[in-house]
């Protein structure tokens, strides 16, 4: 607090690392002393590693999913509802965008919001590398939204080949699914459609099998999961082929035409949906939104301790930033770990910048990465520099620390009783709710 006046602290986006961020800030200082102000372009959040569960309608969002103005209440902290379009660093404010409603009518004006301390943390989108036809013809995975609409899709033509395959119309029993991308999402994504498509008949759609599902991943290096070993790597991709889904590696996707994707060897892929899941990289508003350094990638450059390089009191975290920590060659990954951890050292630092206290570099502890085959099996590799090198899990022991990491999540939005007892909830619900959604 300055001369009477409350500090300041806004986080921008409350996503993996910033809602746990923001619900800490607000239980470290006292409202009389420190206004802690959440800004989001959504009204809810969902926790993104589960995104693939929704578009594949095995996870029903809105059980999972955190209203921020109810969050904000019990936790003591102002929720803004608005879309980030520009930083004034000189004034210390930041301005959001006008929201207008679907039938075109304004619902918030542009809004000015002060600051001492801000946190960008607005995560990344699928870069989709400026191959053409990418953005026109293919879905992403980026906001519950896109889900929501892969999940309609994909159910329609669910409906579509059902009816067919009734009437015996030849020719049109299938549904083609083509996922670009053999990293996490792509690869999770795939084994999800296959789950969901084995429950399908019990759900309306009589006629409907796995076989009438085909998945085909693409991926442009020559093994997917480049994150995890080769032989867990390759684990994945046999089960991957049990299932159903024709792997191709070393396949460069080149252009994407309405249903017809072009690679670069071979023959073109047809399919019913295109989802592109290859990369990560921040949204191209980040280009113009202030005089911040950014990266290649549109993420904001940041310092060891998480401030962005131009300006002190001004920190970035999670997919949003790109931060190269001393001794390395390349970026902490974008991952939701790396979220969370940034979280608890912008925690400190803002606290030590107020003090004149210096402040701490950010130390990115590779806790591993899982990668789910639904409830088919799970691979990955945990504990990383913590053991000195990774130990290679699969099967039920992976399933168990993947469901860990969301638990970490729920602990750490909700806090140690409220997230307990969440847990528990989704416990219950997993046994007394139906195993899709179809809607
Ligand atoms: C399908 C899928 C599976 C994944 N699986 C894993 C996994 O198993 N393990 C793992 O570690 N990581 C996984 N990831 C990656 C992980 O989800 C991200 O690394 C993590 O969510 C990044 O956290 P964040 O806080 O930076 O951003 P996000 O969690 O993306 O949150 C960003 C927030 O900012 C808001 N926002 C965006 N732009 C603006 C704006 N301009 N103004 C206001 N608000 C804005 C958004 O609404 C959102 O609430 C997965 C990702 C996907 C898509």
């Amino acid at each position: 607090m300055e001369n009477g006046i409350k500090t300041q602290i806004v986080v921008v986006g409350g996503g993996a690392g910033g809602l746990g961020l923001v619900r800490k800030l607000a239980c470290e200082y006292r409202r009389d002393t420190h206004d802690v102000t959440l800004v989001d372009m959504n009204r809810t959040h969902i926790w993104k590693p589960l995104l693939h569960e929704v578009a594949a309608g095995s996870l029903d969002a809105s059980m999972d999913e955190v209203g921020y103005g109810g969050h904000a209440g019990k936790w003591g902290y102002r929720f803004f509802l608005g879309k980030l379009e520009s930083i004034d660093r000189e004034n210390r404010t930041i301005t959001t965008a006008p929201l207008i409603d679907p039938d075109g009518e304004r619902v918030l004006d542009r809004q000015e919001i002060p600051f001492d301390y801000l946190v960008l943390a607005i995560g990344g989108v699928s870069n989709d590398f400026g191959v053409p036809g990418v953005r026109e013809n293919a879905m992403f995975l980026d906001y519950r939204q896109d889900s929501d609409k892969f999940r309609h899709k994909l159910l329609n033509a669910c409906f579509r080949a059902n009816l067919a395959k009734r009437s015996g119309e030849k020719g049109k029993q299938q549904v083609r699914v083509c996922v670009i991308g053999g990293g996490a999402t792509g690869v999770e994504l795939s084994a999800e459609l296959y789950n969901a498509a084995t429950k399908l008949h019990k759900f309306g759609l009589s006629e409907f099998d796995d076989k009438m599902l085909k998945v085909t991943l693409l991926e442009a290096g020559d093994r997917i999961l480049p994150m995890l070993n080769e032989e867990l790597a390759l684990t994945a991709q046999n089960e991957l082929s049990e299932l159903g889904v024709d792997v191709r590696t070393s396949t460069q996707v080149t252009e994407i035409s309405k249903g017809l994707v072009h690679v670069k060897e071979g023959a073109s892929v047809e399919a019913d949906l295109i989802v592109w899941a290859a990369g990560v990289k921040a949204a191209n508003e980040t280009r113009g939104m202030s005089d911040l350094e950014l990266a290649r990638g549109n993420q904001f450059v940041v310092r060891p301790t998480l401030q962005t390089t131009k300006d002190e009191r001004i920190f970035a975290i999670g997919d949003c930033c790109s931060c190269t920590l001393p001794g390395e060659e390349r970026p902490v990954p974008p991952r939701a770990q790396s979220a969370h951890q940034m979280a608890s050292t912008v925690l400190k630092n803002i606290n030590s910048l107020q003090r004149n206290e210096p402040q701490q570099d950010f130390v990115y502890n590779d806790k591993g990465s899982l990668v789910s085959l639904s409830r088919f099996s799970a691979v990955g590799s945990l504990m990383g520099n913590l053991v000195g090198g990774r130990m290679a899990i699969e099967g039920r022991l992976a399933r168990l620390a993947y469901a860990s990491l969301y638990r970490m999540h729920i602990l750490a939005v909700h806090g140690l009783l409220r997230g307990l007892t969440l847990i528990l909830a989704g416990h219950v619900n997993q046994i007394v709710r139906p195993k899709l959604k179809l809607h």
